[in-house]
């Protein structure tokens, strides 16, 4: 089918300041023509007289299931007290909560502007079944754990993950959990693996001072050249947090080519700190944003982390702008830019709200004042997943009441 988005304002993120007044013609899941469209006969036509189109804001670390964790307990005091409070938790997690969990978390992340999303959790079968039905993209982790005994056992499941990338929205990463919960074998099998397969390896580092302190008693190297000196470099790498580096590791990265996740309300929430953003643009780190589980977060809403990350970076440097604007929409977007010949992932922003009047700015709007609930439309692979707020690939009523039941039976376990 082919559909016309008329009477836009349109943001490409193709360079600063860049808006093209007009018309997105999209066809066969890609965007054919943008700015004056001829449309064609027969074609599906939206209006989008007083709305933005962008891209989605792309979701680049989350534990989807852990939906059943938001907002469950309290009295944790680091990042180690809370993850041995939800550990207890997820022994009891069973591959059959996992579905329901995974499409309430992508209905709340399309709701609010996401269509892509990198994953690591248990029972990732379910969340792939998820992300079919919802239409989605996603990167999904072979999440390692423990010793290599542990290891092997979950590399039986490698035939399943390469299925999986043979399907045009779906593909997948080796994702150790960190430096502290794998042994150096499970580390570099990981490593090995994922270099093997092509894949990308994903895995937390960095993240409090505790984990920097441990490493380097540990080991004499921060977690960063302890990763490097395992072979990572050989591999292309997603390193969610990077909270607390040494000056030695800006060089290290930069060599790795690695892509810094940024979580601003995680590492808030748990007390971890502030992830020196600007000083990693700085050192020409790639830099994306993720929101972490629902459990440290607790919500999966991008426009959140677009908008901390850039309070934070400049309330933590005492200077205003200390990013841009388009520069932070870079890190939301992951990179995305709206052209011709490119995939049609798309999201229209409706402007007629209080907050967004007068828009003046519009990259500024997006930073400062819209909000998650100002998203309309999302279009995903040239599919239209939401239309006015409805979601059209998921019944979010239905999911919630059985993630609410799941929960009360996951509580008696
Ligand atoms: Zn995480």
């Amino acid at each position: 089918m082919k559909t016309v988005i008329k009477n836009l304002t349109i943001l490409p993120l193709t360079s600063a300041g860049e808006l093209i007044s007009g018309s997105i013609l999209i066809e066969e899941g890609l965007i054919k023509a943008i700015g004056e469209v001829t449309i064609p006969s027969g074609a599906r036509i939206i209006d989008g007289y007083n709305h933005l189109a962008l891209p989605p804001l792309v979701n680049n670390h989350t534990h989807l299931s852990m939906v059943y964790f938001r907002n469950y307990g309290s009295g944790y005091t680091s990042l180690q007290g809370w993850l041995e409070a939800v550990w207890a938790l997820e022994d009891r997690l069973q591959e059959d909560d996992i579905f329901s969990a995974s499409l309430l978390g992508i209905g709340e992340m399309i709701l609010s502007g996401t269509c892509h999303f990198r994953d690591m959790y248990f029972f990732p079968e379910g969340t792939a079944n998820a992300v079919r039905e919802s239409k989605v993209r996603a990167n999904l982790g072979l999440t390692l754990f423990g010793d290599l005994e542990e290891t092997h056992k979950r590399l039986e499941r490698l035939p399943l993950f390469r299925e999986w990338a043979s399907e045009s929205l779906l593909s997948w990463d080796i994702a150790p959990h960190s430096i502290y919960t794998c042994s150096e074998a499970t580390l570099r099998k990981g490593i090995e693996v994922a270099q093997r397969e092509g894949v990308a390896l994903n895995i937390h580092a960095s993240e409090t001072a505790q984990e920097v302190e441990e490493a380097l008693e540990k080991f004499g190297l921060s977690p960063i050249a302890y990763l490097q000196k395992l072979g990572i470099g050989e591999v292309a790498s997603l390193l969610p947090h990077c909270v607390h580096l040494l000056e030695s590791d800006y060089p290290i990265l930069r060599d790795l080519g690695a892509t810094v996740v940024h979580n601003p309300s995680s590492n808030a929430k748990l007390g971890c700190g502030i992830a020196p953003l600007k000083r990693l643009v700085d050192e020409d780190i790639r830099v994306t944003l993720g929101s972490d589980g629902a459990a440290s977060n607790n919500a999966l809403d991008m426009f959140n982390e677009l908008r901390l990350a850039g309070l934070l970076a400049s309330a933590s440097l005492q200077e205003a702008n200390a990013l841009s604007p388009f520069a932070l929409l870079k890190m939301a977007t992951a990179g995305a830019t709206l052209e011709v010949g490119g995939v049609a992932d798309l999201i229209l922003i409706d402007l007629d709200k209080p907050h967004l009047t007068p828009l003046n700015d519009p990259f500024s709007a997006l930073l400062y004042s819209a909000k998650s609930s100002d998203v309309e439309y999302l279009f995903c692979n040239g599919e239209l997943l939401m239309e006015k707020r409805e979601l059209l690939t998921i019944e979010l009523e239905r999911r919630q009441s059985e993630v609410k039941k799941i929960w009360e039976g996951i509580l008696q376990r």
